[in-house]
Order: C-alpha cells, then sequence, then structure tokens
C-alpha cells in the first residue's frame, strides 16, 4: 500500500507492447539491413542472456498500443496501482519520473532536465512480445531500457519470476525498484554515461557492473525522494515509506546479485562473467541513494570500492 488512495495516475507515457502471439521474428543473425548492424545496447535489470532480445527487424519499429486504452481504464487512481500490480508499474512509473523531473536540475548544477521516458509493458501471455529498436523481446526477457528508441520495457510477469526463481519479496516496493533501476538506466542516457557500459563490460569491476550498481544508487535515491512526488493536480503520489518497503526494495536487490543467480543457475559463482554486481553491492548501492539522496555519490564509474 505505498500509493496515496486518491493521486491521479497518468498512463499517457505507458503503452502495451505486442499482442501478437506466434510469429518469432528474426533470429539472431538473420536481421541483416542496415539495422543490423547497429550494435545490441541493452540494459537488462538481471544478468541474462541479451541473445533472448532478438536483433532488430527492418521494419515495424512503431510500438503497437494493443489495448493501451484498458490501462487508462483500469489505472485512474493510487488505490487501482495498490491492488494492480500494472497500475503499480504505472504509478511507479509516474513517482520516478516526477521525482528525476523535479531533482535532476539542481542535483546536474542546471546542466540537465529530465526528458520524460516512454515504457511499454509486455509479456502479459507466454508468447506475447513487444517490438523494440532493440530487437523483439518476450516474457523470458527481464526488463529493460532500449537507449535506440529511449523506451523502458518491462513485463509484468517478471515480477512472479523474480519471486518464484530468485526468491524476492513480491512486495511493492520490490516492483517499485525495477521500475526506478530501469528509468535510473534513462537517467544515465540523458546524461551521456551509458557507453561507459561498453567499456570492459563483463567482470566484477567492469563498466557493466559500474553501470548496473549506478542504477540502483539512482533508485535508491528515487526511494528517498519519492513521499515528495506529486501527481498533476499536485496531490502526493506515494505514502512515506515504511521500513518494510525498505526491506522489501532490498529482498529485490538481493535477488538479483551475480553472485546469486549464478549460485542458483551453474552451482557456483564465476565473478569474470558479472554484469550487475553481486546481492550485497546492489543492496549497499541502494542504500547508499537512499540514505545520501545525493547524485554524486552515486558515482560508482570513480569509486574505489564497489
Ligand atoms: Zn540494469
Amino acid at each position: 500500500m505505498t500509493f496515496n488512495d486518491d493521486a491521479q495516475l497518468d498512463t499517457s507515457g505507458v503503452s502495451r507492447g505486442g499482442g501478437g502471439r506466434g510469429g518469432r521474428g528474426l533470429a539472431i543473425g538473420g536481421g541483416g539491413g542496415i539495422l543490423g548492424l547497429i550494435v545490441l545496447v541493452i540494459y537488462l535489470f538481471m544478468g541474462g542472456d541479451p541473445s533472448q532480445v532478438q536483433q532488430p527487424q527492418p521494419q515495424g519499429q512503431g510500438q503497437e498500443q494493443v489495448g493501451a486504452g484498458d490501462l487508462a481504464e483500469k489505472c485512474r487512481t493510487g488505490a487501482d496501482a495498490n491492488k494492480d500490480v500494472e497500475c503499480r508499474i504505472v504509478a511507479a512509473q509516474n513517482s520516478v519520473q516526477a521525482y528525476w523531473r523535479a531533482t535532476l536540475p539542481e542535483a546536474s548544477g542546471g546542466r540537465y532536465q529530465w526528458r520524460d521516458t516512454n515504457m511499454v509493458l509486455f509479456g502479459r501471455a507466454q508468447g506475447e512480445q513487444a517490438r523494440s529498436a532493440c530487437g523483439t523481446a518476450d516474457n523470458n526477457v527481464g526488463p529493460f531500457y532500449c537507449p535506440l528508441d529511449k523506451t523502458v520495457y518491462l513485463s509484468a510477469t517478471f515480477f512472479k519470476v523474480l519471486e518464484q526463481q530468485f526468491g524476492s519479496s513480491s512486495g511493492p516496493l520490490a516492483q517499485e525498484y525495477v521500475v526506478a533501476h530501469e528509468y535510473g538506466h534513462a537517467l544515465q542516457d540523458q546524461l551521456g554515461l551509458l557507453e561507459r557500459a561498453q567499456q570492459d563490460p563483463k567482470g566484477p569491476e567492469g563498466g557493466g557492473v559500474r553501470t548496473e550498481l549506478q542504477a540502483d544508487c539512482f533508485a535508491g535515491m528515487w526511494a528517498k525522494g519519492a513521499v515528495e512526488t506529486k501527481d498533476a493536480q499536485g496531490r502526493a503520489l506515494m505514502k512515506p515509506l515504511t521500513e518494510n518497503d525498505v526491506r522489501d526494495a532490498l529482498s529485490a536487490a538481493e535477488s538479483v546479485g551475480d553472485d546469486h543467480i549464478q549460485q542458483q543457475a551453474q552451482g557456483r559463482v564465476t565473478p569474470e562473467n558479472f554484469t550487475h554486481g553481486t546481492s550485497e553491492q546492489r543492496q549497499r548501492w541502494f542504500m547508499t541513494g537512499y540514505e545520501t539522496g545525493d547524485i554524486n555519490k552515486c558515482n560508482t564509474f570513480a569509486a574505489t570500492r564497489l
């Protein structure tokens, strides 16, 4: 119950992707054309196999607005967000954007204004796909940010995976943290930091891990400031976070640590393949953002201790 019941939600920046079942799109390597040459740059929430996101398709970049209207219909208020997972994602998206809209200009010394970033929800049913400029994603793919179309992609069924496969709490802030983390990548893109993920991308000290831990830190900053975020009418979107809420977010961060995922998947930990950081690191960087609310404290690229 993190949202104020009477807060008004804005679904205009959230659409549904896909809806098409079957038709796997183009397989890896089959893309051809100029788009096939674009380096696949995606930032998955957890260490998945990026090849699951298929190569960009030559046409059809436009998002299908399948059923977008029903989101507007069912997700009207904070009360809806407190009981429906998709509406909770919408509300979290509203709050995260409101936070950066209010915070970024000052935090960046007037150099940056937050640019609104859309989100596509997909994967309600098995096989339902979303087309992104980074490729076609189905619900085997974790949430990601695609810098080519500046959009966050998220499957609501992912939260079940998080809970059932990785042992995360299913509390609301566990879910809202995922949204805030992906918007952290959008912020990195706006700040010109995303390219660093490509430098020395793997390994415990690599650009990938530093990029992911910074997105966790940004998510923590949002969590600290979330109570101040407002809807279009100036009503507070969220209630003050409780210790339980913070525990939920930390539980999610723990469940997607590279060491935890590797231990589960392969029975051992191989740091040379780290892409997101350990459970301990992900929690600690979230808390760094949460405790300080200071964007300068989220400089994982300069950190000597990650
Ligand atoms: Zn990420």
